[in-house]
């Protein structure tokens, strides 16, 4: 272990835990660059010391194989760490800009400088990646933070609570545990950040607590994420990836395929190379398979089979209460906007895949943008022509191209929404963007003063250098106004 391990846990009400944090930030211990990196350079030690436990917390909570929390969790999260720590220096140093010739000599700088305390409200689909991503950009940028993990992925928020205190700097990092009880008295707490993810009725409620004390918020929310299928798309290997995109960790995805739009033709070409790509994923029963996650919880394994209509499945269907287990199920869709189409209604997920039937390019456009603004959107199409109406003529967080979920792994993209899927951005050097403040800084020497040129009383010769210098493109002397 490195020797920022230590053994205690943060412990205490939200308003003791968060008034140590406020007392670490102001005691400016987390602003110099060698604690960020510190911070970062722990949390790696810890998820790479803790792999197993990570994992099997998550196997706990979601059924998730380990080769998945590596992928889509812990690996994630140590990229992103690797990603931040090589760049970190060049993102938060100071930025020069020009000064207008009438400033000249002073000096102009954009200098980054951390938010304050920043609170991280996570949800449980992704327990691990959305804690940990949040709070070492946040670290990065300079911050103190505290974080509260989804009660609904026990095990893993348990562990979190355990272990990030044993690496990282306990006065300025803090886990609450707990649900809504203590979410609701964190957030009557003053923070500078308020990072929510989760779904949006949520996100209205952490919206509604932020003007108390003028807290700006990132809202990391979801929604149906469309899949176009264009008729020139090569068919087999987008069924790969749309099986792939759309039942990995059981469909509990934020940025899953929701439902996949083709015309007629399509659609039937797609149905039994879907039903193939499930077998060849996760076997004939896909509740034996080890790959194949379960549902976080009996409230959601009821609403999703809910969703069910067994008259319409393609594929899949069978279910298990007891484990949770719903298998990748396909469903038809005769009437997307009819009000008792459940799987149409609002976000799925779960590992239901509805398809759709659009007559061509122009009725997919207008179904996408009927709905309101996705997280993501994709199109699987070959033609460059299908790529531009979609970049141009819609709107959505992310727009990917014969690839679904893979955007995320990309640190230079902004990951976020837009409209009711989110608003602000994180992920590598748009993470510190959002976890810091952008400090315009001037300065100016006091002599020569030039700032006389723009002083009163503006003489002839002081209009004709404000007219060419220091405010250009005033043609011609205005009479002098009236007083009074
Ligand atoms: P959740 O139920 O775990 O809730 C998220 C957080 O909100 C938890 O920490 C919970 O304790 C807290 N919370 C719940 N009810 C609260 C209340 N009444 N007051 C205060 N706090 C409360 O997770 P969820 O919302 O079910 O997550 C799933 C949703 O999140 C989906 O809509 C999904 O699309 C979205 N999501 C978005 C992203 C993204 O990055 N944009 C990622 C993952 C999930």
């Amino acid at each position: 272990m490195t020797e920022t391990v230590r053994e205690t846990r943060a412990a205490g009400t939200p308003a003791e835990v968060v008034a140590r944090a406020r007392a670490a930030f102001d005691s400016g211990t987390t602003k110099p660059r060698p604690w960020r990196v510190a911070q970062l350079r722990a949390l790696r030690t810890l998820l790479v010391e803790h792999e197993l436990e990570v994992a099997e917390a998550l196997h706990a909570d979601l059924g998730k194989s380990a080769t998945e929390a590596w992928i889509t969790e812990t690996g994630f999260v140590v990229r992103e760490i690797d990603h931040t720590l090589r760049h970190l220096r060049a993102w938060t140093a100071p930025r020069r800009v020009p000064v207008p010739l009438s400033l000249a000599p002073g000096r102009a700088r954009v200098v980054r400088e951390p938010l304050g305390v920043v609170l991280v409200i996570a949800p449980w689909n992704y327990p691990v990646q959305l804690c940990l991503t949040p709070l070492l950009g946040a670290l990065a940028a300079g911050n103190a933070v505290v974080v509260k993990p989804s009660e609904i992925a026990p095990a893993t928020a348990r562990l979190l609570a355990r272990l990030v205190p044993r690496y990282l700097d306990r006065s300025a990092v803090h886990v609450v545990e707990g649900g809504v009880p203590e979410t609701t008295a964190l957030l009557a707490e003053r923070f500078d950040h308020i990072f929510y993810t989760g779904n949006g009725a949520v996100g209205r409620i952490v919206l509604e607590a932020a003007p108390r004390h003028l807290t700006p918020v990132t809202l990391e929310l979801g929604g149906k994420s469309p899949a176009y299928v264009a008729d020139d798309a090569d068919l087999a290997v987008t069924a790969q990836r749309l099986v792939w995109g759309k039942f990995t960790n059981a469909g509990q995805t934020c940025v899953a395929p929701d439902y996949v739009l083709a015309s007629r033709a399509t659609l039937e070409a797609l149905k039994p190379l879907i039903a193939q790509g499930i077998r060849s994923a996760f076997g004939e029963d896909p509740s034996q398979s080890t790959e194949y996650g379960r549902i976080v919880s009996e409230r959601h394994f009821e609403r999703l089979t809910g969703m069910v209509d067994h008259d319409r499945v393609v594929t899949g269907g069978r279910s298990d209460a007891s484990s949770r287990y719903l298998e990748p199920t396909v469903v038809e869709v005769d009437d997307p906007d009819h009000p008792e189409q459940l799987v149409m209604r609002d976000e799925i997920f779960g590992p239901v895949l509805p398809l759709v039937e659009v007559d061509d390019l122009d009725a997919a456009i207008a179904f996408v943008n009927g709905r309101e603004k996705p997280l993501a959107l994709y199109v699987f199409t070959s033609s460059s022509r299908v790529r531009q109406r979609f970049t141009r003529d819609t709107s959505s967080g992310a727009l990917a191209f014969n690839v679904p979920l893979a955007h995320l792994a990309v640190p230079g993209l902004p990951f976020g929404g837009v409209g009711a899927s989110g608003t602000g951005a994180y992920h590598g050097e748009h993470s510190v963007e959002l976890f810091s403040h952008a400090k315009s800084v001037l300065s100016m020497p006091t002599r020569p003063d030039t700032t006389v040129w723009v002083r009163p009383p503006f003489t002839a010769l002081k209009q004709q250098v404000i007219a060419r210098v220091a405010v250009p493109g005033r043609r011609r002397r205005s009479p002098a106004p009236p007083l009074g």
